[in-house]
């Protein structure tokens, strides 16, 4: 056995065996880091004031994260100028009278702390927090409902702060040949 042993193969099963810091084809995401192992990412100079313009509220929907995060910092320009509330069902939260005060109390916070003047309310359709589309009956009752609650937590939001700007958007997936966009609409 011992005169088959070729080093070479050793050493090129090791190479293998040792994270590089910048292949993970053979690692889980959860290995990504190790135990105490740090890593940074730069930031733009500009987060390094104490405040920003505005706060946005959008729902969790992993199916829209990409599509708001372009929306927000490209779309909008608020790249590295926005605190960000993301919560199951969104501003049903807010409507909602049972869940208004832990929301807004969040709210508050971004007030307090970044000073923030504008809110940017992201709502979308087929919501789990409102039970999906489905649970509308129809695409006319869907938007009419989310159109609603966005004008009502804008109401809400300016009621408790009358000098914030609210701006309204209502987004949803839109199937285009082989590909689903997300298409954002601006609500007055
Ligand atoms: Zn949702």
């Amino acid at each position: 056995m011992k005169k088959n042993f070729k080093p070479i193969y050793f050493v090129i099963a090791l190479f293998f065996l040792i994270p590089t810091g910048c292949t993970y084809n053979n690692s889980s995401s959860t290995d990504l880091l190790v135990n105490n192992q740090q890593i940074a990412t730069e930031i733009n100079p500009q987060t390094a004031r104490t405040d920003c313009d505005t706060l946005v509220i959008t729902c969790i929907d992993y199916r829209f994260a990409l599509a708001n995060q372009e929306f927000i910092n490209n779309t909008l320009g608020l790249k590295d100028n926005y605190d960000h509330i993301s919560i199951p069902g969104g501003i049903y939260n807010l409507v909602n009278p049972e869940t208004r005060e832990l929301l807004f109390s969040k709210f508050a916070l971004s007030v307090k702390l970044h000073l923030i003047n504008r809110a940017v309310i992201i709502s979308h359709k087929d919501c789990g927090g409102y039970g999906g589309s489905a649970s509308f009956g129809s695409e006319i009752a869907e938007n009419e409902t989310l159109c609603a609650d966005l004008r009502t937590a804008r109401e809400l939001l300016i009621e408790k702060y009358p000098t914030l700007e609210v701006n309204l958007f209502l987004e949803s997936l839109v199937k285009e040949g082989d590909q689903v966009r997300v298409h954002f609409e601006k609500i007055p």
